[in-house]
């Protein structure tokens, strides 16, 4: 345990002490078994590692440095011990590389299906925290990695578990096993070169949404300009489907959504030198006017619904 863990797991509660000069960023989300993981095609690793994710991709979403975590399961009688290993393997495995101290936790059982509840704090300094509600018309848009991967991987682990191209197997693994964008995150907010950011866990289109509700604009994106993958591209193509309008829709993608003013564009250069290989594609502007627009080559488009979870 790290030296800022005064009391760990083991007493009735676990105390910590605050980093200098910051405040404490708290987030918790629960994983239910059959709405948001399938155990058929999701090995216990990857559910453990998928609780964490997207609970530090909220905390990299606020410019924060994560911290501390929490972590419930509730069982069901009949799960295998070596299932709650997996799931406690792939939960410490992603937390000490992002130097995440798990301080505490509790385990139940249900009749029902299994749950893993995490709760993560973090840790950012008053002028660095990233919200939903600061874009303004003007503003670039930009969105970090490729958008619509995740969805793919798990309608091809839907389809058929067993074997896959490769394309299709980092599709796979970007459902499986999600990369937080924690030091994008941390950089965005340190250098005050974001205006408004989020993480993208239910899909861009939930994204584009819930950033122009809180900031009361709209936004245009370029279809052209969307990163996606030629797996996820030549998939939808394949399905009949349009591979703009799937990606957009798609969801668990724990990219980072992030709108710049022209003023900030300076400070992104500089943040873009550090994220290493992690591209940052500009993706659309932001308007006065409060309509959610996809342009394309031929039309303008309705920025479709979000994402539904997996039932
Ligand atoms: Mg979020």
């Amino acid at each position: 345990m790290p030296a800022w863990v005064v009391v760990g797991p083991g007493d009735d509660a676990a105390v910590v002490t605050h980093e200098r000069g910051a405040l404490s960023v708290l987030t918790t989300d629960v994983q239910v078994e059959g709405i948001h993981f399938d155990r058929r095609f999701v090995p216990p690793a990857a559910i453990g590692h998928r609780a964490l994710a997207v609970s530090l991709s909220d905390v990299a979403a606020m410019g924060a440095t994560p911290r501390a975590a929490l972590l419930s399961l509730v069982m069901p009688g009949t799960l295998e011990v070596d299932v709650v290993d997996g799931i406690l393997d792939g939960v410490l495995a992603l937390a000490a590389r992002h130097r995440v101290a798990l301080v505490g936790g509790n385990i139940s059982r249900t009749p029902g299906p299994l749950v893993v509840d995490m709760t993560l704090t973090g840790s950012v300094h008053p002028r660095r925290i990233l919200s939903r509600a600061g874009a303004r018309p003007g503003d670039d848009v930009y969105v970090t990695g490729m958008i619509g991967d995740a969805l793919v991987g798990l309608q091809s682990l839907q389809a058929d578990p067993t074997s896959a191209s490769p394309e299709r197997e980092t599709c796979r693994e970007r459902y499986l096993r999600p990369e937080p964008r924690m030091r994008a995150g941390v950089l965005l907010g340190r250098n005050r070169a974001a205006a408004a950011c989020m993480d993208l866990s239910d899909g861009l289109a939930d994204g584009l949404r819930q950033i122009a509700d809180a900031s009361g604009v709209g936004m245009t994106i370029a279809a052209d300009a969307l990163p996606i993958s030629t797996g996820a591209r030549a998939w939808h193509e394949a399905h009949g489907r349009d591979p703009v309008m799937a990606s957009i829709a798609g969801g668990d993608d724990y990219e980072l959504l992030f709108t710049a003013h022209a003023t900030q564009r300076g400070r992104l250069r500089g943040v873009l030198k550090h994220v290493g290989s992690l591209p940052i594609t500009r993706i659309g502007v932001v308007t006065k006017g409060r309509d959610l627009v996809i342009r394309t080559a031929a039309d303008d488009r309705e920025v479709p619904s979000g994402f539904e979870h997996f039932r």
